[in-house]
């Protein structure tokens, strides 16, 4: 970390990782080179801002040797590793690290739970930030969710404990990261995009364990066939979660195990003989929601947490928005925000979590995959669905002869029809299974319209 004092650093990709890692590098006394493919024009405020810090701003692709000419590159991970000029600067002996590894380096003193996987990672570190809390630890929340890493290393002597969030696309960009504890929640296919195959994908999560030792510990989702043949390569001790209490039949070793039981779960060679926990937190409804807990309170108890401080979390854990986000009760009604759920697959998990009677919210632009999974799974418990943007008349042929289906068009007008139609005791969801881009920002501004619609009932 010294090395960096007058050294000249470049930051590729400007985004609030890339701006916290330049914040970082400056308070260490480096010169860096910040580098987008956004114009300075078209950066505004953030390019004057970094020019009064003595940032040089380089447009991207930086011209040949530029990036040759630092002593290290810093990348953002909406940036791939694999672009020529990175590739070019590597082959030179520079370092490209991503910005969680800059961070890393100053941080190597504290205790790290990393969380992995393609869903779940940031209900899982925001609730394991909760458990470590009501353990009474400083602990910092944050990575791919919320606060980047880099924040953390600004204050290095502020932390117990450090809950990161690191997505496939930070995991690429490690070297020497160590956590003392790491979770791979599941793998599904993903980001078919920008990996050859679900292997390389696999791999990029597997590099989270790569540095840890015997001493640390890994936690693994023990249902998912895919993660526990990943966990064979983890160095320390692997302790799994189950829904089903029968581990997948080619599963390693596993040292413990976290299994549910019907109102929580129970630990098996963690912490004291016999430990429960209850579930009960409406923040954490669902199938999926339990893994979660499961996996979070495997990763605090080992990390030191007591039973008692675990429970307390789970217990006071607020929620995420857009996450089965329980909005308001009116009338006997609940009111559930699931903005998050762009795709099938989420809206699977959401009906799910409920038994029966939903009013369902749903449409947008549609992805293109199928309807029906969710209408099977919906079959007895939703009521109607109320469509909604682009893809309305795609979800009311999926429903035919199964529900009613309202075409409503507006978000707005949905909520109204659906206050009409509900009943006391009915749940009015909106689980989209579609992008918002048709008629919103992204899926918080939709989220966020749902709420303020709901409130103003
Ligand atoms: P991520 O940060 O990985 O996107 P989130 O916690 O934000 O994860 O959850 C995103 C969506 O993924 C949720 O809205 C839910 O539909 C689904 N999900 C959450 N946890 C799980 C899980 N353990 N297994 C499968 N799907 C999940």
């Amino acid at each position: 970390p010294d090395l960096l004092r007058d050294s000249k650093v470049a930051v590729y990709g400007l985004a609030k990782s890339g701006l916290a890692a330049i914040r970082l590098l400056v308070q260490k006394g480096a010169r860096v080179t910040a580098l987008d493919a956004r114009t300075e024009e078209a950066l505004g405020a953030t390019a004057r801002e970094l020019k009064a810090q003595g940032v040089t701003l380089v447009t991207a692709p930086p011209p040949p040797g530029l990036l040759e000419s630092h002593r290290l590159v810093v990348v953002s991970p909406g940036v791939p590793l694999a672009l020529p000029e990175l590739q070019a600067a590597r082959a030179a002996g520079v370092p490209v690290w991503g910005e969680v590894e800059l961070a890393g380096r100053f941080l190597s003193h504290v205790p790290l739970f990393g969380i992995t996987g393609t869903n779940g990672k940031s209900t899982t570190t925001a609730l394991t930030g909760e458990l470590f809390a009501q353990g009474g630890g400083r602990t910092f929340v944050g990575g791919n969710l919320g606060r980047p890493f880099a924040e953390a290393a600004l204050t290095p002597e502020a932390w117990d404990a450090l809950v990161v969030e690191l997505s496939s696309f930070q995991l690429e960009g490690i070297d020497s990261l160590r956590p003392r504890g790491a979770a791979i929640l599941n793998l599904t296919p993903d980001h078919i995009d920008r990996y050859p195959d679900h292997a390389a994908y696999g791999a990029a999560k597997a590099r989270i364990w790569r540095q840890q030792t015997g001493a640390d510990f890994a936690v693994v989702n023990a249902d998912d066939a895919d993660v526990m043949r990943l966990a064979e390569s983890a160095p320390g001790p692997v302790y799994g979660f189950s829904l089903t209490g029968q581990p997948v039949a080619e599963a390693p070793r596993l040292v413990g195990l976290a299994v549910a039981r019907p109102g929580g779960f129970g630990f098996e060679g963690v912490g004291d003989p016999g430990e429960t926990f209850t579930l009960t937190n409406r923040a954490l409804r669902g199938g999926h929601n339990t893994q979660n807990a499961m996996a979070a309170a495997l990763l605090a108890r080992l990390g030191g947490v007591s039973h008692a401080a675990v429970q307390a979390g789970l217990d006071s854990y607020p929620g995420l928005p857009h996450r089965l986000e329980s909005v308001r009760v009116l009338e006997g009604v609940e009111w559930v925000n699931d903005s998050k759920a762009t795709n099938v697959d989420s809206v699977l998990v959401a009906l799910r979590a409920f038994s029966r009677d939903v009013l369902l919210i749903a449409g947008g632009k549609g992805k293109g995959a199928p309807y029906a999974p969710m209408v099977e799974e919906g079959r007895s418990k939703v009521k109607a669905v109320l469509t909604i943007g682009q893809d309305a008349p795609l979800l009311a042929q999926a429903y035919e002869g199964v529900a009613r289906v309202y075409p409503c068009g507006t978000l707005a007008d949905a909520v109204r029809q659906a206050r009409a139609l509900a009943t006391a005791g009915d749940t009015i969801l909106l689980s989209p299974a579609c992008a918002s881009y048709d008629q919103f920002q992204n899926f918080e501004h939709r989220g966020d319209t749902f709420k303020r619609l709901v409130g103003e009932l």
